[in-house]
């Protein structure tokens, strides 16, 4: 079902509650990547084009004690917002009360308001993380409608999310939408072929991933440290790479279920220490010795890689291929993200987290279709589960009209 959009809600002169993600990373009270600021700009413009009053608000952190809150203030992401807005944001250090209130009315049409960090509420009885009723009503209480543009935290139930929208009209922001537009179009009604490209740590951590994309993807290219679950499930040494060996058997049965979709590395870069300067060298997948761990996978597997996406519509990517932190083991990770980066005839997402953080420290930022903000929630969202900030949007009204182009 489609989710209303900013763009199906009157604005004007109504007072607007945004929920961004501004949970950006902070060193000594500086900002060090305003990636997520940037990303909620469109949204936040739009509702001031249209003569809304926008009140901005998200979570930064964790915030558990008072000491917490000296060091998770939104006061140096509201003056990076109106740096990058050119526009004045007031900032309102209080989550609720008289100031905040005096302050919503008293905007004018087209304001912009931020308040203090939603998380402010944790620290008696997690009220905001807990989705307490009392607080998502008093929020809902200072506006008129709601949209949701954090997909970043849609994958919680939280006052700031669900909580507001179960009070008032809900509309997804446009980068809300441009998640579930990519991301949920690309699971569940993908141009084929559809490839996955799933590496990372764990087997465990993407276990419902894999499941869901084998399901729907017609070819899974398995990297990373996981790749070795699977392998040494196939009865190879694995000598001392990472594996999970509680999840050997669960790895037997996808590899079964799978039936030649799932494709393993054929080689890999092994040294013996896990540390960047130290020896290492390329072998083949049954010659890993004892004493030897799987850190990057091999040129060959790059060419099988690249063989396998040769033609591919749709590509979604999650979890480096390899341990890319090191330079001498980042090398099949730079390979994927650039093999994406080149594929013009393709849908190319990346699904958050580690491989999203490579892609842009690479420079490919704008090369692919779309790199997702959120890290568990892309994860949830791939693994084919209902999101409650997602589902707490509205349903779109459907377009009745046989002759119009709109997509309702
Ligand atoms: P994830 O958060 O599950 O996507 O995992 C990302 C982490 O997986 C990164 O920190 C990588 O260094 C790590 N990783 C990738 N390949 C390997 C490997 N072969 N051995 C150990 N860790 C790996």
């Amino acid at each position: 079902m489609k989710k209303k959009t900013v763009e199906d809600i009157v604005l004007k002169g109504k007072r607007v509650l945004v929920r961004v993600d501004f949970n950006v990373p902070m060193k000594g009270g500086v900002i060090t990547d305003d990636n997520r600021i940037v990303q909620a700009i469109p949204t936040i413009e739009y509702i001031v084009e249209e003569g809304g009053k926008a009140i901005l608000f998200s979570h930064l952190g964790r915030v558990e004690t008072v000491e917490d809150k000296a060091k998770s203030s939104l006061l140096p992401v509201a003056v990076r917002l109106q740096e990058l807005i050119g526009k004045p944001v007031k900032f309102i250090p209080q989550t609720r009360g008289l100031a905040l209130e005096e302050a919503i009315a008293s905007m004018k049409d087209s304001d912009i308001i931020m308040f203090e960090n939603t998380r402010f509420e944790d620290i008696e009885g997690k009220k905001e993380s807990k989705n307490n009723p009392e607080l998502g009503l008093y929020w809902a209480s200072l506006g008129d409608v709601f949209v949701n543009d954090a997909f970043g935290t849609a994958h919680r139930a939280h006052a700031s999310n669900s909580g507001i929208a179960s009070h008032l009209e809900t509309a997804a922001g446009f980068l809300m939408e441009k998640e579930l537009r990519y991301i949920g179009g690309a699971v569940d009604n993908p141009v084929r072929p559809f490839v996955a490209i799933l590496g990372g740590a764990k087997v465990s951590d993407k276990i419902g991933v894999i499941e869901n994309l084998l399901s729907k993807a017609d070819k899974v290219l398995i990297g990373g440290g996981m790749a070795y679950t699977f392998m040494r499930a196939q009865g190879f040494n694995i000598g001392t790479s990472i594996c999970e060996n509680d999840k050997i058997e669960l790895a037997k049965e996808l590899l079964v279920k799978a039936n030649g979709k799932l494709i393993l590395p054929i080689d890999l870069v092994v040294s013996k220490e896990f540390k960047n300067d130290t020896p290492h060298r390329v072998t083949t997948y049954s010659d890993i010795q004892d004493d030897e761990m799987g850190l990057d996978v091999g040129p060959k597997t790059i060419e099988l890689y690249k063989k396998e996406l040769q033609g591919a519509k749709t590509v979604i990517w999650n979890g480096p291929v390899g341990v890319f932190e090191m330079e001498n083991f980042a090398k099949g990770t730079k390979a994927v993200c650039e093999m994406l980066a080149n594929m013009v005839d393709a849908k190319t997402i990346i699904g958050g987290g580690d491989s999203a953080a490579a892609a842009i420290q690479m420079g490919y930022a704008d090369k692919f279709t779309h790199i997702s903000t959120g890290g568990g929630a892309s994860l949830e969202y791939l693994e084919g589960k209902a999101l409650p900030g997602v589902e707490s949007l509205d349903d779109a009204v459907e377009c009745n009209c046989h002759d119009c182009d709109c997509d309702k």
